[in-house]
């Protein structure tokens, strides 16, 4: 079985999945012309290329801290064909680890796109929505979390237009912060702003400067360690390319591990630089898992 796990000190990472999906190729890289993406993602008949929602859990002791929550169970039958999204499979995986959704301590919101906190509430048989992990706090930015609840731009509006059905039963557990902290020793959240004005990465640090990093949206997929590759989502797209390069340059120098937040095929990998051009290093690789429940 391939090994999807990491270990950072005396952190172990998990590299859970909420299942794989499908979005516009364009959408996902930009400026990017077809004909170069096409090439590592090749596009349906509906222009669709695949993708998946990677859920770091980091775990030390009794501290679970689930990053991203994927999109969960809550779609619409419309919905989920428009992105082709299978149920079930982040329970699937905290069970194959042993684990119940109330093991989960903390889970951090990068931000409030559908296809990263739709899994932070599950659709019961009823209708109703429930808590996913009902006893983990939610940490997500302040300015998120304003942004999305109160934005009058049309576009936010329509990016944002899930979030009250997915925060109002998990609205006593909702801690937002205000810019980066330590949420646990070795285990820093840092906003860097660039796909959304307040988007806040994990980063996991061990004493011998070994590091992991999940940079959810500044690097979806194993192609974005490119410079000018970022989506067209990105609300600013420089400072994306500032935040990319700053991490990925320390990721070369430190052996670090970087996980994909939307990559189909990698889930996280080191990188190396080969004659200039950033390359990926060691990999582990999406794991070959079909969820079965459809709960
Ligand atoms: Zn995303």
């Amino acid at each position: 079985m391939a090994v999807n796990k990491i270990t950072v000190g005396d952190f172990q990472i998990t590299l859970l999945s909420d299942g794989l999906w499908r979005n516009d190729g364009g959408c996902m890289f930009g400026v990017v012309p077809r004909a170069l993406w096409q090439r590592e993602h090749p596009a349906d008949d509906d222009n669709r290329i695949a993708l998946n929602l990677t859920c770091p859990l980091i775990m030390r002791g009794d501290t679970a801290v689930l990053v991203d929550t994927g999109i969960g169970n809550r779609l619409t039958a419309v919905e989920r064909k428009i992105f082709d999204h299978g149920e079930g499979w982040l329970p699937d995986g905290l069970r194959g680890l042993g684990m119940e959704p109330g093991d989960i301590s903390h889970v951090v919101l990068s931000h409030l796109h559908f296809d990263h906190c739709g899994g932070i509430v599950r659709r019961r048989a009823s209708g109703a929505l429930e808590a996913a992990f009902p006893r983990a706090r939610v940490i997500v930015q302040r300015g998120e979390l304003e942004i999305a609840r109160s934005s009058r731009n049309e576009r936010l509006r329509a990016a944002y237009r899930h979030v009250q059905e997915c925060l109002a039963p998990i609205d006593a557990a909702l801690e937002p912060l205000s810019g980066d902290t330590e949420l646990v020793a070795g285990l820093h959240i840092r906003v860097t702003g660039g796909h959304t004005a307040d988007h806040q990465i994990v980063e996991v640090s061990g004493d011998r400067g070994e590091c992991f990093v999940h940079l959810a949206d500044i690097v979806p997929t194993r192609s974005h360690i490119k410079g000018p590759w970022n989506q067209a989502y990105d609300l600013d797209a420089l400072r994306t390319m500032e935040v990319k390069i700053d991490y990925l340059v320390r990721a070369i120098e430190g052996g670090w591990w970087i996980s994909f937040a939307h990559d189909d095929r990698v889930l996280a990998a080191q990188l190396r630089s080969d004659r200039g051009r950033l390359v990926l290093g060691e990999s582990i690789p999406m794991m070959p898992l079909k969820s079965t429940t459809g709960s």
